[in-house]
């Protein structure tokens, strides 16, 4: 008889409960058993490790998006679960500039509207505009790939462990030419 793995025991049991019902039947079950809860010990909701504890993929606070760290340059930063910055490098050269512009932009706005130069009225417009531009993504030209979910980096993951098992097997089946000519 097989361990099944301690994640799995619930899955098992509702399987075995139901060996004889049709997958789409008891899906929505399944669904709940297996979609992530947030801050579990394996997938946090802001990193992913590997089975060894390896932080292999960070949300990026800037990009919004799953980034791989083999991917992204990430900072280190003590005192977090990951060890690594809340932003990849990028993310945070961004934020940062972002951050300062709309500083400055809304002192110039108060050094207009004291002026005369910007009607009261218009003041909310011209900081909502300075706040998009604050939270608006920029995504550089050589901004490397990432998943906008979980489930798009999980999946990517697995094709990734599909393709190297795939090579292992079909390397060794290479077939010898055979002469046709004598
Ligand atoms: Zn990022």
């Amino acid at each position: 008889m097989s361990t099944i793995k301690k994640v799995f025991l619930e899955v098992n049991a509702l399987l075995l409960a139901n060996k004889d019902s049709l997958v789409a039947d008891i899906m929505p079950q399944l669904m709940l058993l297996m979609s992530a809860k947030v801050g579990g010990s394996e997938v946090g909701s802001t990193h992913l490790k590997d089975d060894q504890g390896n932080v292999i993929a960070v949300f990026c606070y800037y990009h919004k998006c799953w980034e791989l760290v083999s991917d992204h340059a990430y900072g280190a930063k003590a005192g977090t679960t990951t060890g690594l910055n809340s932003m990849c490098k990028a993310g945070v050269n961004a934020w940062t500039t972002q951050q300062r512009k709309a500083k400055s932009a809304k002192e110039a706005l108060l050094t207009k509207l004291t002026s005369g130069e910007l009607a009261v009225e218009d003041l909310a417009y011209e900081q909502e505009l300075i706040e998009r531009q604050r939270n608006n993504i920029v995504i550089a030209d050589n901004y490397p790939r990432s998943f906008g979910s979980l489930q798009e980096l999980k999946d990517f993951l697995a094709n990734v462990e599909q393709v190297e098992v795939t090579e292992e097997v079909v390397k060794p089946k290479r077939t010898k030419k055979v002469k046709t000519e004598v």
